[in-house]
């Protein structure tokens, strides 16, 4: 019998487990991604898919690399959606963000400060008087288009999935990672790499301090149809194309607890029908509710750990679609031994000790 081996072992088929294995395989890595359930039911389905680089609104020291990945998106896309035949619905049509005082300075480049009589042609449905607008050139992105698209793609190039998989542990031998335990199998690789978003931290013997923040959504349909992505402080809306109207969205320390709250979702709702009159005769499609992969720094969880072979992609908090593209770029990179194209000092899983004994093998 010949027992299957695999360059690299990705655990945890969200958005960044998926990007990642497309960019290894394309350096000709083998590649097993390990699921719990199946790819793309988590985070990465539940997210709104704004490209949010704006200084403003970005930690500072994530805003380089959010901006990079920024840039990244067009052929990103353009390469999954070719991959896939499924269309992300990649929007650049930009966002309209009212702020409360004078909070956002206009003099940063990617703003441009509005007038009401602009805001009012840009986008008419809104209604009038919420404070100083302005206009960021950014994009969104269809997440479950995304997830569906990247997953295509990944099976397309070869990437082996194996759904129904939660690992639990690494196999470990002489201090060095040699593949994954799960509880029906064992899969062997001399590479690792923890994608497992807020459940990374449950995986022994490296305890990252990821934690779940839960974000409720809800998504609307019919009149008005918008163009733009429109934030205030209470709450953002984001179009897609064929229609819909995505409404959110709490940032709530729960646990693992992904229900919904019917009064929570009603308020959401109104605020976005002060935003927008005309929403209060848009149909209600759904609600819903995912975990974000938090870490006390806020700034996501990238690079070596200290188990040789072991890698981990982690802590993209509300940025992770934005960061998949350049966290999927350099990870390869770090893993294939080169110099990633960007500093990941700050996000190095050294800054957290928090390391269990070495589990024996
Ligand atoms: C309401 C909401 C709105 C958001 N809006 C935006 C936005 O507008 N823009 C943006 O950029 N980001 C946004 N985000 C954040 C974004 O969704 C996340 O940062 C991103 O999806 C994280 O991707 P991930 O692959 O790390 O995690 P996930 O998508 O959660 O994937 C992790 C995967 O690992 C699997 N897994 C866990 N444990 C194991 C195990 N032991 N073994 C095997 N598999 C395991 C899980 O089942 C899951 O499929 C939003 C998030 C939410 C909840």
């Amino acid at each position: 019998m010949t027992l299957q081996t695999w360059d690299a072992i990705i655990v945890g088929g969200g958005i960044i487990g998926l990007s990642l294995s497309i960019s290894m395989r394309k350096r000709g890595a083998r590649i097993l991604l390990v699921e719990r359930g199946e790819p793309g039911r988590e985070a990465s389905r539940a997210a709104a898919g704004m490209l949010v680089d704006f200084p403003e609104e970005t930690p500072a020291l994530l805003q380089p690399f959010a901006a990079a990945s920024a840039a990244m998106y067009p052929e990103f896309v353009h390469e999954l959606k070719d991959e896939s035949g499924i269309n992300p619905d990649l929007r650049g049509q930009g966002t309209i963000v009212f702020a409360p005082g004078e909070a956002y300075k206009s003099d940063h480049a990617p703003a441009e400060k509005l007038l009401p009589g602009q805001v009012a042609q840009l986008e008419p449905a809104l209604a009038a008087s919420h404070g100083p607008a302005f206009y960021l050139k950014e994009r969104s992105v269809d997440p479950r288009a995304l997830v569906a698209a990247a997953l295509k793609a990944a099976r397309h190039r070869g990437v082996d999935i194996s759904s129904g998989s939660a690992v639990t542990e690494l196999l470990l031998c002489d201090g060095r990672v040699e593949g994954v335990v799960t509880a029906k199998t064992t899969y062997r690789a001399p590479i690792v790499v923890n994608c497992a978003g807020a459940w990374a931290g449950q995986i022994s013997p490296h305890r990252f301090p990821t934690r779940p923040v839960k974000g409720q959504m809800l998504s609307v349909v019919g009149q008005p149809v918008l163009k733009h992505v429109i934030r205030s402080d209470e709450v953002y809306l984001v179009p897609r194309s064929d229609g819909r109207i995505l409404i959110g969205a709490t940032v709530e320390e729960a646990g693992f607890d992904k229900r919904t709250d019917a009064d929570t979702i009603h308020r959401m709702h109104q605020a976005a029908i002060r935003l927008v009159p005309a929403l209060e005769r848009a149909r209600v499609l759904e609600d819903w509710a995912g975990l974000r992969p938090g870490t006390p720094d806020d700034l996501p969880i990238l690079g070596a750990t200290g188990t040789a072979g072991y890698f981990v992609a982690t802590g993209h908090f509300r940025n992770g679609i934005l960061l998949a593209p350049v966290t999927a770029h350099v990870t390869a990179q770090v893993i294939a031994g080169a110099k990633p194209d960007y500093d990941l000092a700050a996000f190095s899983p050294e800054r957290f000790q928090q390391t269990e004994a070495l589990a024996p093998s």
